[in-house]
């Protein structure tokens, strides 16, 4: 019997909540918090469970958090907010001795910049104060880290090559929208492009690298090199990796938003003065996008989301792998109220939760979601939602480009 908090009431927010609220064996008493309380209260409303209650909190502040977690003395809290409060949330945690999940590395506002030294920084000072931090615990990241950590434990003996591969192949009928925060969404996607080859980081430019993948029960899709945060992780925990890139599906519609919006300096993250008001222009368009938690009514369609994976087998003998996820929209929607791109990044937040809170994946110190036992995890996601399928032996594509 446990008390989570769960900071941030968004799209993934909302998801984390319902099925949390869902296994209450575990998660006894769920407090969701975020700077707009209404958001909280509405969500709180459709659980309709005694077991959640709401508050609020501007988690930019370790004041307020430390008060929020002295007022409910929460064992976890589950960060969902932004990745910008990364470490405010995790500095709270440790004045209050309270363990941390998250589902994104940690960002300055100023700088499209994301890598994970930042919370690796905390390691000791978690290891000492016996308080377990779980980095990464969405879809990707997240369970992309626990396919490759149940690869490894099942079927490698040396893992050579590793492609994540993202396709959302949902049709949600707008000209343009973005399928989480907007904000983060368009600042990662306009970054150069980064891959892990032979040791080094490969630079390109932003979406130069693109190739036709085909993806189970939706086919062939234009997929384009991305950097993701995991991919860092990935190759220091996994040092047999000669190669990990990680790719997503784009349409061309969505392309040419993205390019006009570059060009009319609409992404732009720096302040420029309007009227005698400072505004950030990429802020701004947050504002004037279609909100992402809006999205699910009319979505339709999958995501597909999966580690394409070569090397040798536990014998010394060539192997590919291919395990993923496929995910409804639709299905998502009528369970929790939100579409598949938030379904897919609260499931595996709940169950990293489960796994802390039922002395799975308790560990001291601050630690990427492949560093834990990766098969307790697949079996909860896989009844919670989120079914996974292997292909062993099949043509990944991957080594063609
Ligand atoms: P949303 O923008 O929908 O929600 C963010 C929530 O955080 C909102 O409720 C917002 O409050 C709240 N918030 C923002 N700033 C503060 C603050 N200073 N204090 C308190 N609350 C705050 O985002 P999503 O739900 O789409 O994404 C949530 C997180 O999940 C992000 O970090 C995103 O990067 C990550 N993510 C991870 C994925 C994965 O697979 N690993 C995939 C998709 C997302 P308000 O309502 O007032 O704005």
């Amino acid at each position: 019997m446990s008390k989570v908090i769960i900071i941030g009431c968004g799209g993934v927010g909302t998801v984390v909540a319902h099925k949390c609220a869902q296994n209450p064996e575990v998660f006894s008493e769920i407090v969701i918090a975020s700077r707009t309380k209404s958001k909280c209260d509405a969500v709180a409303k459709a659980i309709g469970s005694p077991n959640v209650t709401t508050d609020r909190v501007d988690a930019d502040s370790v004041d307020d958090l430390v008060a929020l977690f002295r007022r409910h003395k929460p064992e976890l809290v589950i960060n969902v907010a932004l990745p910008y409060q990364d470490l405010t949330i995790m500095d709270a945690c440790l004045e209050c001795g309270v363990n941390y999940l998250d589902t994104a590395n940690y960002e300055p506002k100023d700088v499209a910049h994301f890598e994970y030294s930042w919370q690796w920084a905390y390691r000791e000072r978690f290891e000492k104060a016996g308080l377990t931090a779980i980095l990464g615990c969405g879809f990707d990241p997240g369970v992309s880290g626990v396919f490759t950590a149940y690869a490894a434990k099942h079927y490698f003996s040396e893992m050579e090559y590793l492609d994540i591969v993202d396709c959302n192949a949902g049709d949600h009928g707008k000209a343009f929208a973005t399928n989480f925060n907007p904000e983060i969404n368009i600042r990662e996607i306009t970054q150069n492009g980064r891959y892990f080859s032979e040791g080094q980081w490969v630079v390109t430019k932003p979406l130069e690298i693109h190739a036709p993948l085909t993806y189970p029960n939706i086919g062939p899709r234009e997929s384009y090199l991305l950097y993701h945060e995991e991919l860092e992780s990935l190759v220091q925990n996994f040092p047999t990796i000669k190669r990990a890139r990680f790719w997503m599906t784009f349409g061309q519609e969505y392309l040419t938003h993205l390019r006009v919006i570059q060009n009319i300096g609409m992404a732009r993250i720096d302040e420029v003065e309007y009227n005698g008001t400072k505004i950030v222009p990429l802020q701004f368009l947050k504002a004037v996008l279609p909100n992402p938690q809006d999205l699910g009514e009319n979505y339709h369609g999958e995501t597909s989301i999966g580690c394409r994976i070569s090397g040798k087998d536990k014998e010394g003998k060539p192997l590919t792998y291919y395990i993923y996820n496929n995910c409804s929209h639709e299905a998502a929607y009528r369970e929790t109220g939100m579409q598949a791109v938030s379904y897919t990044t609260g499931v595996p937040a709940m169950a990293g939760a489960m796994m802390f809170l039922t002395g799975k994946w308790v560990k001291p110190g601050v630690h990427n979601v492949e560093e834990f036992n990766p098969d307790p995890f697949l079996e909860v996601i896989a009844a919670q939602g989120l079914p996974w399928h292997e292909v062993v032996g099949g043509d990944l594509e991957v080594d063609k480009i």
